[in-house]
């Protein structure tokens, strides 16, 4: 529905859409990569006694700064942060926004390289920073020549390097990201939302973190952490960068009950973050599943796999959906998007797409 014509909205918003996946109750949503195991009855206890202990104060404003969340967050990442080189938001999705607020604008620009995480070009238009998209190659990976001519024509404020990449799963290699970071004037936000997800033997962006003063990396916790609800998304950076985000913040952005329970889930991270091999094996059967039944399969290090490539991909994501199975139409014309779920959601997929394909 477009906004009608007497609303005074501004001219560039006004063909566009709000953004969302579709929402479909009672189906088994494999569509936008969350973790399909919810919190044990213990956990969601645990987490239910931190929010009653804040419901007490609540007609307190929180802590603006999230001290004590920033300082369990650096002890999360480890590599020596401290709470001073952490900043958290509601959801990474917030982080990036304050990220083009801070250091995009007009007169600016940001760049990615496409096909990759579909927000960025829409907090580059709400911030109105110029948008460039370069192109990922075909097996969806940047190629580091091209990546470089494209950054030195440009010469981008802010750089967006999602990594595992989204919706392909693609990671990117250390060189490229150095590459990267050494040809751009601006900053370049390392986005790993789906880090957790890495097969064993992938390299963090955390570790640049030290050599690298205007290097960001974005992290969640909706992905591995099983909190999508919870909203909360932060970044590791140089406390001068983390400085910077706090200037455009909102007053009072992380409720207290936000902190609360994000404090609580990572109290528990051992057992939220124990699902994650279990995951990945399955990340790894589907690839070979979907790679058996003689599909292109995109090399995933996510909770996710593009798979394709179909002549209707609308018609297939349709017919799953009659099957109670939501996937993702997203990607490339004729790819769709799976994400992991439990073993018997994959098995209710297989089950699915075979029936539409008639096999
Ligand atoms: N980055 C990437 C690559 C994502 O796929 C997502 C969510 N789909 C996000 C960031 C934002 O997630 P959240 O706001 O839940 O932290």
């Amino acid at each position: 529905m477009p906004v009608p014509d007497w609303v005074p909205i501004r001219d560039d918003l006004r063909e566009f859409e709000p953004y969302g996946a579709p929402q479909i109750p009672d189906v088994i949503c494999l569509n936008v990569n969350e973790n399909p195991y919810p919190p044990s009855a213990v956990v969601a206890a645990d987490i239910a006694e931190s929010v009653q202990e804040v419901a007490a104060g609540l007609n307190r404003y929180p802590d603006r700064e999230a001290t004590e969340l920033r300082a369990a967050l650096a002890d999360y990442l480890g590599h020596g942060l401290t709470g001073r080189q952490v900043w958290a938001a509601n959801g990474s999705n917030e982080v990036m926004l304050q990220v083009l607020q801070a250091f995009g604008g007009p007169g600016r620009s940001a760049l990615s390289f496409a096909p990759t995480y579909s927000m960025y070009p829409e907090y580059a238009r709400d911030t109105h920073t110029d948008w460039v998209a370069g192109q990922r190659e075909e097996d969806f990976t940047v190629d580091v020549d091209r990546a470089i001519s494209l950054i030195n024509a440009v010469q981008p404020d802010v750089v967006f390097l999602a990594s595992p990449n989204n919706p392909t799963g693609t990671v990117m290699p250390f060189d490229t990201i150095r590459a990267v970071l050494e040809a751009t004037p601006g900053v370049v936000v390392v986005d790993e939302a789906y880090a957790e997800f890495r097969r064993e033997g992938t390299p963090s962006a955390l570790d640049l973190l030290s050599q690298y003063p205007r290097l960001l990396v974005t992290r969640t916790m909706s992905k591995a952490f099983a909190l999508a609800g919870g909203r909360l998304g932060y970044v590791a950076a140089d406390a001068g960068i983390i400085d910077a985000l706090r200037i455009v913040r909102l007053p009072y952005h992380l409720s207290a009950v936000t902190q609360a329970v994000a404090l609580a889930a990572l109290r528990n991270s051992d057992e939220l973050l124990a699902q994650i091999d279990q995951l990945r094996a399955s990340r790894d059967e589907l690839v070979l599943w979907l790679q058996e039944q003689g599909f292109d399969v995109a090399d995933t290090d996510a909770n996710f796999v593009l798979f394709g490539q179909f002549a209707d991909r609308h018609a297939i994501w349709q017919g799953l959906v009659d099957r109670g199975v939501l996937i993702r139409e997203t990607g490339p014309e004729g790819w769709l998007r799976v994400s992991v779920g439990t073993p018997v959601d994959m098995e209710a997929f297989y089950r699915a797409l075979l029936e539409v394909l008639g096999r």
